[in-house]
């Protein structure tokens, strides 16, 4: 038998596809994390530059602030024109930073206002540090020392709201990176959960979905070998699917059918016979057994035929033994029509037949016995293209109860009656009820 091309429908494919689909959720979860982890990191590294954008210029005042206090303390040492330039670029450094920070948006809330007053601060120090470099207050030196000591102690006043500012923003710094770091947690959890689900969803999909179309044809096939096993050679598996099961159950079926087919041969050789395909004579015991056990059950009737053809040896002798069995096949197709569909016709041996009439009196089957040797004297046998001959047979009839309870008796009565004929004369029918009649001995 031919191998049918695997179809678009395959077993392997759809192993193929079902696998593959359950990998889409672990592809997912890859995709998923790195994403998730992607905009973690960029998170907070947006929230480093802020910090740092915030933080440096803090620093640097911080820084610039320490410088001028310097350039203040030394003031007296340097030349008056330098220590003011010095100062006044210090200062406008200063001020740029300030001005910078506060004019960014900030993070801290209560950032304006501390820088808002850092800034005032400084303003008043600013004007406190140029009048201290300026050349009428270093003459009066006792008040310079008493400014110089006020400006250090506001510097110092400065620097400590410079720190504690500073301090803040790397406090609130971190609690923002603790919770950027709780989102990104829960995202990761939330992403994880769902495609935990769906990877679930998917396998116990793909799953059954697979366990369904290899289970269910598996089962159908079991099933088929099961009726095969038990005998049962014309069951068909019937799968709706084109892969390879469907293929595995057209091979099956093909199997089966050649069984059947063999199944019905022998049956044939078993039961038939070879030349005239009426029933053998094995067969014939069986079924006159059958119908003997059912008449008695039902108590019916049932009557047995014995047909032998008159001097059929000298017909084999002058024309041949092929003629001879095609005298028999003829006779036997006749018996065939000449008789019900529900009675059985069997060649008992030889040139002999005999036929069972389910059902009939010794009436019936006497009108069908006188029909069947009518019409076999009647039909012409053709020996050659212009020559015909005519046989004739003798018929023995007996008829269950009346000329035997058992099947053995029958068989004697109609044999018995079927002799009377030959004696008789031959072409004759003859009932067994009336040799008892003429002999009741037998
Ligand atoms: P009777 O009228 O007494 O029945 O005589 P008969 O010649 O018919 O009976 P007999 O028993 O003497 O001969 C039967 C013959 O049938 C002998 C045998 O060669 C022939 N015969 C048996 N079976 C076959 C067969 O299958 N084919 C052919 N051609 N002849 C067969
Ligand atoms: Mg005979
Ligand atoms: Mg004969």
């Amino acid at each position: 038998m031919q191998l049918r091309p695997p179809c678009s429908t395959s077993l392997r494919q759809r192993l193929s596809v079902g696998l593959g689909t359950m990998l889409v959720p672990f592809l997912l979860l890859a995709g998923g994390a790195l994403i998730s982890f992607e905009s973690a990191i960029d998170s907070f590294k947006k929230q480093e530059n802020i910090g740092l954008e915030e933080l440096f210029p803090l620093a640097r005042t911080e820084g610039l602030l320490l410088d001028i206090s310097g350039v203040v303390a030394s003031g007296t040492e340097t030349s008056e024109v330098d220590a003011v330039a010095a100062f006044k670029k210090l200062s406008d450094h200063i001020n740029h930073n300030l001005t910078f920070i506060l004019d960014r948006p900030s993070q801290l809330s209560e950032r304006d206002e501390s820088i808002d007053r850092i800034r005032e601060e400084w303003k008043e120090l600013e004007d406190l540090g140029l009048t201290i470099l300026q050349p009428k207050v270093q003459a009066d030196s006792k008040n310079r020392t008493s400014q110089i000591l006020d400006f250090q102690e506001k510097i110092q006043n400065i620097l400590q709201n410079v720190q504690e500012l500073n301090y803040r923003l790397i406090a609130f710094q971190n609690a923002e990176n603790l919770r950027q770091a709780e989102i990104v947690r829960g995202r990761v959890r939330v992403l994880v959960a769902i495609i935990f689900l769906m990877a679930l969803t998917i396998a116990v999909i793909c799953a059954y979905a697979l366990s369904r179309s290899i289970l269910v044809p598996l089962h159908q096939l079991q099933t088929g070998v099961t009726h095969l096993g038990e005998g049962n050679f014309k069951y068909r598996i019937r799968l709706r699917a084109q892969d390879e099961f469907a293929h595995l159950a057209t091979t099956f079926n093909s199997m089966a059918k050649s069984l059947e087919q063999s199944q019905q041969d022998l049956e044939r050789l078993a039961t038939l016979d070879g030349l005239t395909e009426v029933y053998n004579r094995r067969e014939f015991n069986r079924w006159l057994s059958v119908e003997v056990e059912r008449s008695k059950r039902d108590s019916l009737p049932v009557s047995l035929i014995m047909v032998d053809i008159d001097h059929f040896k000298q017909l084999n002798d002058q024309y041949g033994h092929q003629v001879g069995d095609e005298a028999l096949c003829l006779v036997a197709h006749l018996l065939r029509n000449e008789v019900r569909p529900g009675d059985i016709v069997s060649r008992y041996g030889g040139e002999e037949f005999a036929i069972i009439l389910p059902k009939a009196t010794i009436n019936d089957s006497a009108t069908v016995a006188h029909r069947i040797r009518r019409e076999i004297a009647i039909q012409p046998i053709r020996i050659s293209v212009d020559d015909r001959i005519h046989l004739t047979a003798s018929l023995g009839l007996a008829s269950f109860p009346d000329d035997g309870a058992t099947e053995e008796d029958l068989l004697r009565r109609a044999d018995q009656a079927l002799y009377q004929a030959k004696k008789m004369g031959r072409n004759q029918v003859c009932l067994a009820a009336e040799i008892l009649r003429s002999n009741p001995e037998l």
